[in-house]
Order: structure tokens, then C-alpha cells, then sequence
């Protein structure tokens, strides 16, 4: 993706902040192509390139702020030399190898009729769920899952989730490639996103990825529950802990009633009886993970959320220097993008096979699905919220190792850890709660209850 172009007046702007903001953004990219470069991805070409791509280097490691009005023409020069050089080594991949660095972008699909069928069939089994949750058979499972009181609260909100998927049902346009109403097409989603909620009440809507229909049913039926509970006008769900990984299963009563996927969860222990297990019990380990993958997956959504909206960025644009009033819009718009791709490829290895052990000195290692990402977080840090957030800055830094974030890792760090407090309204507060208390609270499932499989 190329650096957007720098604003026609940046006398108002911070030249320190946009200076490091572009820095951190064209280093990336330098870096990528240099990769690009050296994997001889341009052919007989790769001589010559490699002096431009010098030359850009040195012009953007030698960038000073400057508080001088000549200073934009200095910034735009190299804003305009990176851009023309990631032109020429596009093209220069395309015609030797046929590659293009990064891909093509995919066209936008409508749903057609058979999208629409299988979205009829998968409602039509929330509804068959909503009934067993509702009948009175399954009164146990709630209140091992969410704790006894929370029974009448719980049948209470399961029951209004089909009714709200109806509604979307037939709001839906089959031949639409985008929009707001009813379900929309996600093209624009990203492959670790199954489906996503947007608001609540009357003017919510889902959106989900085409491609995720001609699947089989079964977990889209379980993700659509999650995301109904959270546009419900009345007491609409959040995320406090996802599924995986037992991370749900951290969570107080008080908490678990309020949390998406306890929701998603039930209707999978409805359907799969046979695969409850016994309740996993906890360790330091087990909950450090626990509460990365849920403080991730939490600062992962917020990115998003804060890349397709400017109105959400407020708050957390000073964590990342990215303050439209300090860099100008086009820039916090292109950091923005950044951070989003930054946490989606943390969640990439932390959601994959995650081994972790402690060594003998009491520290914590995490082994992620590229069996290369190994990261030890040493003794000296003894609650799951500490190792948790210092796994965070390890994890950042060996993907900017890996060309797969501009931002160094205490960035990222800083990010996850703090973004919690500009959620919300009152959510902020109970994040905080949950994040500082996981393994000290009584959680919701507690022993005898039972655990089912993870699908
Ligand atoms: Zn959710």
C-alpha cells in the first residue's frame, strides 16, 4: 500500500509526530521490498532497483522535523521516491515472475440465492436452539456455564436472539455487495473473521464473509448466536473472553452473563452433549494465555472498529501518535490500516497452536503456530495480567522482525494495554476488572461443572 500523500499545510501539524509516523510506516515498506529484493523476486532487474532502494533509504533515515515551511516539500520528495519506488519493484515483480508483493485485491460478492438459502437454514437452526435453551431441559448447562443465578436472565436474552436474526433475514439484499442494512456481504473482512456485529437495536447489522456460506453450517450457526447476542435492543452482549483456549471460562458470574461467546458456548454444550469434558483447571500458564488471547482479541477488534470509523479513534489515537490534529487525516488514516494489520497478525500466531510452558525458573514460554515464534517471559513476571502484557511486547517486536508490523513492540504494547480504559462507556471499567483479576476471581463454571470440547 502505498504512503499517502503529505497535506497541502502542515503548519499546524506536529513535525516531530508526523515525522515519526511516516518513518515508521515507509520502513516498513522499505523493508519489504528490500525482502522482495533480495529474494530475487524481480529478476534481472534487482541490481539496478537495489541502488534506487538506497538511495530512498538513506533520503528517509536522514529525515529530520523540521519546523520550516520547506519542510513539506522535503517530506512529500520522499513520500513520493518510496511510492515510485514500490511502483517500480510491483512491476518489475509482475513482469519477471508474474508476483505481485502482497497480492491482488479479490472483487466484491453479493450473497446470490445461495448465500441467502444457506443464511435461511442456519436462522432456521438458531430458532430450534433458542427453543431447547428455552424448554427447561437445559437449565443445568446454563448455570454451569453462567452460574446459578443467572438462569432467568440468560433464557431471557437467548430467547430474543432468533427474532433479531429474522429481522436482519429479511432485510437482506441478495444482490448487494455492501451497505448497512439487514446481513451485508463482508468482502472487506479478514479471513480470521468469521462475522461481525455493528450496533445494536433496530439499525444493527451483521456482516459476514461470503466465502464463510459455503462452509458448513454447524460453527456459522454457533458465530451467528454470538453476534446476535451483541445487537439485542435490550442488554446487548460484549466480548469480554472468546472460546478458545478456556479463556471463557475465567470469566465471574457477573461477567459471564454480559459476554458474547458464553452465549455461542451454550448452544454448542445444547448440541454436542457427548463432548463435555471435565472443567480444565488453571495455572499461571494457562491463564497468561487466557488473557492474551482475550486482551488481543479485544485491542484487535477495537482496531478495527477504529479503521473503518474516525469518530471511534479519539481516545486511543495519542497511543499510537496517530492524532488526525498532530499528523493530518490521511496519515492517522494509513496508521490506522497499520494497526488493525499489526494486531491481526499477533492474532494470527496467538490464535493458532500456542504451547506453553514454565521453565525452571519459573518462567513463561509460549511457542506460536510458526514454530519459530518462541517468546519467554522471564520469572520476575507473576501474574497472568504482567505476563500476559510483557508476552504482548515480545510477540510485537519479533513481528516487526518479520516485516508484519510498522510499529516497534512497546508501541504495540502500550496499545493493548492501555486501550481497555477508552472502551465504552461502563465496559471499561469491568475490562479492567477482568484483566487484573483472571485466575484470582470465582469464575462463573466452576467445579463440578463440565467443559465441552473446543471444535
Ligand atoms: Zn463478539
Amino acid at each position: 500500500m502505498p504512503l499517502p500523500l503529505v497535506p497541502a499545510n502542515i503548519s499546524r501539524l506536529d513535525p516531530r509526530l508526523l515525522t515519526s509516523g511516516y518513518q515508521a510506516l515507509a520502513g516498513r515498506i522499505l523493508r519489504l521490498l528490500k525482502s522482495a529484493l533480495d529474494s530475487g523476486l524481480v529478476g534481472p532487474s534487482t541490481a539496478l532497483i537495489t541502488g534506487h532502494w538506497t538511495g530512498t533509504n538513506t533520503a528517509w533515515n536522514t529525515l529530520a522535523p523540521n519546523f520550516t515551511p520547506e519542510y513539506r516539500t522535503t517530506l512529500s520528495l520522499a513520500v513520493t521516491r518510496i511510492n515510485a519506488l514500490e511502483n517500480e519493484v510491483v512491476g518489475a515483480a509482475q513482469a519477471f515472475s508474474g508476483q505481485i508483493p502482497g497480492g491482488p485485491p479479490q472483487p466484491p460478492v453479493p450473497f446470490g440465492d445461495a448465500g441467502i438459502k444457506v443464511l435461511e437454514y442456519v436462522v432456521a437452526q438458531v430458532r430450534m436452539v433458542a427453543e431447547k435453551v428455552a424448554n427447561g431441559s437445559n437449565d443445568q448447562k446454563i448455570m454451569e456455564l453462567f452460574g446459578k443465578e443467572n438462569l432467568a436472565a440468560v433464557k431471557k436474552r437467548f430467547a430474543a436472539i432468533p427474532a433479531a436474526l429474522e429481522k436482519l433475514l429479511g432485510e437482506t439484499d441478495r444482490k448487494a455487495v455492501g451497505g448497512t442494512v439487514g446481513f451485508v456481504p463482508g468482502n472487506d473482512m479478514p479471513a480470521s473473521m468469521a462475522a461481525l456485529a455493528y450496533g445494536s437495536g433496530p439499525s444493527a447489522f451483521i456482516k459476514i464473509r461470503p466465502a464463510d456460506l459455503a462452509a458448513p453450517a454447524g460453527p456459522l450457526i454457533a458465530t451467528l448466536i454470538h453476534e446476535a447476542s451483541h445487537i439485542l435492543a435490550d442488554q446487548p452482549t460484549v466480548d469480554f473472553a472468546y472460546r478458545n483456549q478456556n479463556g471463557i471460562y475465567l470469566l465471574s458470574p457477573a461477567l459471564a452473563v454480559d459476554n458474547a461467546a458464553h452465549y455461542e458456548q451454550l448452544a454448542i454444550n445444547v448440541a454436542y452433549p457427548e463432548k463435555l469434558r471435565p472443567m480444565p483447571t488453571g495455572d499461571l500458564p494457562t491463564f497468561s494465555l487466557a488473557l492474551l488471547r482475550a486482551k488481543t482479541t479485544r485491542a484487535w477488534v477495537r482496531a478495527y472498529q477504529m479503521m473503518l470509523n474516525p469518530a471511534d479513534r479519539e481516545a486511543a489515537a495519542s497511543l499510537i501518535d496517530a492524532r488526525p490534529d498532530k499528523v493530518g487525516e490521511a496519515l492517522s488514516q494509513a496508521m490506522f490500516d497499520q494497526l488493525y494489520q499489526s494486531l491481526d497478525a499477533i492474532l494470527g500466531i496467538i490464535h493458532g497452536d500456542v504451547v506453553v510452558e514454565t521453565g525452571p525458573q519459573g518462567d513463561v514460554t509460549f511457542t506460536g503456530q510458526p514454530a519459530v515464534c518462541r517468546i519467554r517471559v522471564p520469572a520476575s513476571y507473576t501474574t497472568p495480567a504482567q505476563v500476559a502484557s510483557f508476552a504482548v511486547e515480545l510477540l510485537a517486536t519479533w513481528l516487526w522482525g518479520q516485516n508484519k508490523t510498522a510499529f516497534p513492540g512497546t508501541t504495540l504494547d502500550l496499545y493493548v494495554s492501555e486501550v481497555p480504559k477508552y472502551d465504552h462507556g461502563p465496559l471499561a471499567g469491568r475490562l479492567a476488572e477482568f484483566y487484573e483479576n483472571v485466575g484470582r476471581n470465582k469464575p462463573a463454571s466452576n467445579s463440578p461443572g463440565r467443559n465441552p470440547e473446543q471444535p
